[in-house]
């Protein structure tokens, strides 16, 4: 069985040459729209390095288009041998084909597209974790990305997203793990879930805040860690802050108003990490 639970199959080599191909159209659409993304359940992922790391994860994988250079490249064809024998079908495509389907002029020689896996507020086990991030209506992918890829890091167990959150799948969101999309959970969840959580959530539940009055050296952080983040525009809305035993704030010396989000969660993750990291 596949880690979606679909019986195991294997998979077929296809050439495509053709722009108008259905199977193009399918991943031109996954790139382009959530709409397709959510529908289908799959997501694309470009490049020989997140293959690796989906395939070395046990991630279903439905494609793995290569260009003509992955065609001589012994690591892509690994990849591809894996992909296949775990039921994926293997496109051979024009580099024009691979542009069509990414929709870049330069495209990566190895795309593939993936089964997404998100959890929900009922599968997390604080017992058996380091450190959760949340992230209250987080907007931007990029920011999305960046902070999955720093949990990674650090040693977390994975973030939450509450409420209406960007596509942790979207293309931009992707690339922004650097392939930690793979090895990090995700779940999905409504605020009223994150709250209940956070109520019987046994180490520290804290919150970086604006008006935060503690500063985020000074807590000794219990583990399980608790880390909740605001939105981009807003912050965090007050039912949430409420639900956080601390809310702690990262001094600042400038003009700036505040720190972007993904920068804020990276300064607070390697504190509250700190004694667990050594070089
Ligand atoms: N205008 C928003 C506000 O009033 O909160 C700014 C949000 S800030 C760009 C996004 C999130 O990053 C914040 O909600 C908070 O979680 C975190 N953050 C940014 N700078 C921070 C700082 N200096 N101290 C604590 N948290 C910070």
């Amino acid at each position: 069985m596949t880690q979606s639970g679909r019986p195991q199959r294997i998979g077929a080599v296809k050439q495509i040459t053709s722009h108008s191909n259905p199977i193009v159209k399918e991943i031109k659409g996954l790139v382009a729209q959530r709409k397709h993304r959510s529908q289908s359940g799959l997501f694309v992922a470009e490049g020989l390095k997140l293959a690796n790391d989906a395939l070395a994860a046990g991630w279903g994988v439905r494609y793995l288009a290569l260009g003509p250079e992955a065609r001589d490249n012994p690591a892509a064809q690994k990849a591809a041998a894996t992909a296949k024998a775990r039921g994926a079908l293997i496109l051979e495509a024009s580099t024009a084909v691979m542009s069509a389907m990414t929709r870049k002029d330069n495209p990566q020689t190895v795309v593939g597209v993936y089964e997404q896996n998100l959890l929900g507020a009922q599968d997390i086990d604080p017992e058996i974790a380091t450190l959760w991030v949340a992230l209250d209506r987080v907007r931007d992918p990029g920011n999305l990305g960046t902070i999955i890829r720093t949990v990674d890091a650090v040693g977390g167990t994975g973030v939450m997203l509450v409420g209406d959150c960007t596509d942790p799948f979207a293309v931009e969101a992707v690339r922004a793990t650097m392939g930690s999309l793979f090895h990090v959970p995700l779940a999905r969840m409504s605020k009223d879930e994150f709250k209940a959580l956070a109520r019987r959530w046994p180490g520290t539940v804290t919150a970086t805040h604006l008006k935060g009055s503690v500063d985020y050296r000074a807590p000794d952080y219990q583990e399980p860690v608790l880390l909740v983040m605001g939105n981009e525009q807003k912050g965090l809305e007050d039912d949430m802050a409420e639900a956080c035993s601390t809310l702690i704030r990262i001094p600042q010396a400038g003009q700036a108003d505040s720190l972007n989000l993904a920068v804020a969660t990276g300064v607070a993750l390697y504190e509250i990490r700190r004694k667990h990291l050594e070089l």
